[in-house]
């Protein structure tokens, strides 16, 4: 049997059904901002494995110190020992990271990082006497992974809660956040937050949110503004407010991290996918001093929480190598040129008629259509024109590498217009 015959069979790929998937396509190497397949198409690459390959496949400088960490050593358990390859990445985040952020918890993935974020603030009121603060507030639309907790702060139709109801902790869901990035701030898109806080807070142990792009749960973008009174209401009514930035951080929105369009930092902070450059999984919660100090005041005086795997020597060491491509700095001017790339590349596609919506903001572009594609046909023809681009449902967006080149993102944006233009 061969490989897509096998996988087909017996293996389980993301969304799809395991009885009858969609077809997946087999992959013999990736290079710079391409992806080759065994059938021979080099496909150029507009998702980034799902915002994490940022500096591009078989990077030399990560390459180097994937080897450099395997020809030392590849894992050591975490309780009771650490290592150069987590203590010098640890240094760098907190460097990079928004300002009061001082402590790292090191996860194996990004819904781990946020069930270790929810499980922090549950704990930081339960150990100062107040359980009765342990609900999560959280606005439409959102995503933050696919574990319980992650799931049951998901948008509640994308998260399906539905199948999920009898296990699924109930949390509390605002309106998503209506005004776009660009518009003059309504006021209306703030009243139902504060009304919120004003009626659970006694309940509420944090809020939980994706700054400024929400993903997997709609591609939407809003105004920066509803962060800020998002912040400050947490601030007034005593809720800790978790900002999830693991498909906005390093860079892809045009600041490092989104919650810099606000200019507000977070009690606690997720971190993840672009973590390693896109090399293997690895993931971190980052909180405060006043966080960690109430996680661990009182009765049990620990945090119980401890991957097997945590701050794998690996995954850091790459991590590490990554943060210091980032510092280079030249993420400003590559994802700055991909904005303009992207906007002059997509905006003959709002004059389509199978076109609702285009949303743009640094390196992350959405068409909003009318209709849901048939995800196997224009996938089909998205690999024949070329490119690797992976829509769902009524969205087709691209978040290329930092290093694609201006001809590479045209081929992609032309095969989106292409597509788009003939309603596949
Ligand atoms: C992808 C994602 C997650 C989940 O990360 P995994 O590594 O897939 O578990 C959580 N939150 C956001 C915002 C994400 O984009």
């Amino acid at each position: 049997m061969n490989n897509i015959d096998f996988d087909r069979q017996h293996i389980w790929h993301p969304y799809t059904s395991s009885v009858s998937p969609l077809p997946c396509y087999e992959v013999t190497g990736a290079e710079g901002a391409t992806i080759s397949l065994a059938s021979g198409e080099t496909l150029i690459d507009g998702m980034s494995s799902w915002w994490a390959a940022i500096h591009g496949y078989n990077h030399p400088q990560l390459n180097k110190a994937a080897h450099a960490q395997i020809d030392a050593f590849s894992h050591v358990m975490f309780g009771g020992l650490t290592h150069d390859p987590a203590v010098s990445l640890c240094r760098k985040l907190l460097d990079m990271a928004p300002p009061g952020l001082s402590r790292v918890f090191l996860a194996d993935s990004g819904s781990v990082s946020v069930e270790v974020a929810i499980k922090m603030a549950i704990q930081y009121w339960a150990c100062q006497g107040r359980a009765e603060k342990h609900r999560i507030v959280s606005p439409r639309n959102g995503y933050h992974g696919d574990t319980f907790a992650a799931m049951s702060v998901c948008d509640p139709v994308n998260g399906m809660h539905s199948l999920f109801s009898s296990v699924l902790n109930t949390q509390i869901f605002a309106p998503a956040p209506q005004t776009r990035f660009d518009q003059t701030f309504s006021e209306d898109d703030i009243l139902p937050l504060q009304e919120l806080f004003e009626q659970h807070h006694h309940e509420m142990a944090a809020m939980i949110l994706e700054p400024v792009v929400q993903g997997a749960g709609g591609m939407r973008i809003y105004h920066p503004e509803y962060l800020k009174r998002a912040r400050q209401l947490c601030d007034q009514y005593d809720v800790l407010l978790i900002c999830d930035e693991i498909a906005t951080g390093f860079g892809r929105t045009g600041k490092l991290f989104a919650c810099e369009h606000a200019g507000i930092s977070p009690d606690i902070m997720c971190l993840g996918k672009a973590l390693t450059g896109g090399y293997m999984t690895l993931a971190a919660t980052l909180c405060t001093d006043d966080v960690a100090l109430g996680v661990c005041q009182g009765e049990p005086g620990v945090f119980m929480h401890g991957p097997t795997y945590m701050g794998n020597p690996l995954a850091c060491a790459v991590a590490g190598a990554s943060l210091d491509i980032i510092n280079e700095g030249h993420w400003h001017q590559q994802v700055a040129s991909i904005e303009q790339w992207l906007t002059d590349g997509l905006k003959p596609c709002l004059a389509l008629p199978a076109v609702a919506d285009m949303r743009i903001l640094g390196a992350i572009g959405v068409v909003e259509t009318h209709q849901a594609a048939d995800v196997a046909t224009i996938q089909r023809h998205f690999v024949n024109s070329g490119v690797w681009i992976r829509p769902f449902g009524k969205l087709v967006y691209i978040m290329p590498p930092y290093i694609i080149s201006e001809a590479q993102c045209k081929t992609l944006t032309s095969a989106m217009y292409d597509a788009l233009r003939q309603s596949v």
